[in-house]
């Protein structure tokens, strides 16, 4: 019997919302250490009222304070689940999840971010998966920006980016699903989509672009698609980035002001706010429709930039996290590679009188010492810091910045 005390629940998966169906499907086969069915009840009950209460919180944008920011994974907060309902217009797009200032969110995002580095090459080693990020938004609600910074933070070997714009005669000559196909990633790869297959049930909806019939069939066709790209080893992750109409007209006005982004106006970005309203119809449905266990969407508070790379960036890596991936078996046998090329030459320098360096030694641990500044400093630091990212509802305060070497960093225990 599992004891109460000893397994988290949340990871045993047996409380979400959803209460009634999920408590069928878990049919209490697991009972936790609990010896009469009547208690139990009442507590899955009272947990299933706790998490509806802060999913429908956060979904109306109330902030919840530091604990929900550390305790609950984003990819859960922001997901919306599959049969859920949605409501874009009480989604509050300042949300930011309890952080109160920029400042120690940045902070907090460079750790991200190098774990995201240090996860991306571990996916790129393994060659067995890959992951396609999806960015939605209406114009201006930072899709650029926030491929900015999640590509950024990865090696540029190992990803791809790929914008998709008005098909083409040719791709307009093929189904819709055929210029997509094209570019999903190979095992391996991380690749962003910046609009995607989704603009066929988006733009081509409410600009009338093909009649009704064609695109009302397109979700399922979408499913299924994604579902053979999952099936493949690829994880979808897709984002509708929110924004507020006042936010676009601001971040409009920005680019009037500023003459190295003059390039990105068009007339259309300001008629097409006519129809603000009708896409976010045409998003509602499509996330719904399309938000599968296998390809989950998630709605990002986007007004502040900040947040919106916060968010993406800690969904991409805790999705990363969960894909377990394994660095390849060394095809040499490293410790006769050792033996053979590196040991002598530390005998031949003894003799001579020099100081053999680390890696050459016969009892070295054969990693090199890396001087700080060298281009590799930020992947082995990255490495480093793999280990020290907290799981899940575990912290971990890194006591000093990380040494460009690859030495652990020290873990310390949260009492607080
Ligand atoms: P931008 O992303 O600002 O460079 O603009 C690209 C434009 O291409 C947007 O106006 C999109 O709505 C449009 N677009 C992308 N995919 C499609 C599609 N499948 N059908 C029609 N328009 C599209
Ligand atoms: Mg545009």
């Amino acid at each position: 019997m599992i004891s109460k005390p000893t397994m988290k629940y949340q990871k045993l998966r047996l409380i979400k919302s959803g209460g009634e169906a999920c408590r069928k499907e878990n049919g209490f086969g697991i009972i936790a250490g609990h010896k009469k069915k009547k208690g139990t009840v009442k507590e899955v009950a009272r947990l299933d009222q706790k998490l509806r209460d802060l999913q429908h919180r956060l979904r109306a944008g109330e902030e919840t304070g530091a604990r929900v920011r550390r305790k609950y994974k984003y990819s859960k907060l922001f997901r919306v689940e599959p049969g859920s309902k949605l409501n874009l217009r009480k989604i509050n797009p300042e949300f930011t999840a309890g952080h109160k200032k920029k400042k120690a969110a940045l902070k907090e995002l460079e750790q991200l971010d190098q774990r995201l580095r240090a996860l991306q090459f571990r996916l790129y080693a393994e060659g067995q998966q890959s992951l396609l990020i999806c960015l939605q938004a209406l114009d201006a609600a930072g899709k650029d920006g926030t491929i900015i910074h999640v590509s950024g933070a990865m090696n540029p070997q190992g990803t791809r980016v790929h914008s998709f714009k008005v098909p083409t005669r040719e791709e307009t000559a093929h189904d819709f699903l055929w210029r997509i196909g094209q570019r999903v990633p190979a095992r391996g790869e991380v690749v962003i989509f910046n609009r995607s297959h989704y603009e066929d049930v988006l733009v081509v909806r409410v600009r009338g672009i093909v009649p009704k019939k064609v695109w009302k069939q397109r979700y399922q066709m979408i499913n299924e698609f994604e579902k053979k790209l999952v099936a493949n080893g690829t994880h979808v992750l897709k984002f509708f980035l929110h924004i507020s109409p006042e936010e676009q007209l601001r971040r409009f006005k920005k680019r009037l002001d500023d003459p190295a982004r003059h390039w990105k106006i068009s007339e259309s970005d300001y008629t097409e706010r006519e129809f603000w309203d009708d896409y976010i119809e045409a998003y509602k449905e499509a996330v719904i429709r399309t938000s599968t266990k296998h390809a989950p969407w998630h709605v990002i508070p986007s007004n502040n930039k900040w947040f919106r790379n916060l968010a993406v960036t800690r969904i991409v890596v805790e999705t990363l996290e969960a894909m377990n991936m394994k660095f390849p078996k060394p095809t040499v046998n490293i410790k006769n590679i050792r033996r053979k090329y590196h040991q002598v030459v530390a005998v031949d320098e003894k003799k001579k009188g020099r100081q053999p360096v680390a890696g050459e030694t016969e009892n070295g641990d054969g990693r090199q010492p890396v001087k700080a500044g060298k281009p590799q400093d930020a992947m082995v630091g990255a490495m480093a810091l793999t280990e020290a990212i907290p799981a899940n509802g575990e912290e971990t305060i890194l006591s000093q910045p990380l040494p460009p070497t690859a030495s652990m960093p020290q873990r310390i225990a949260n009492t607080a």
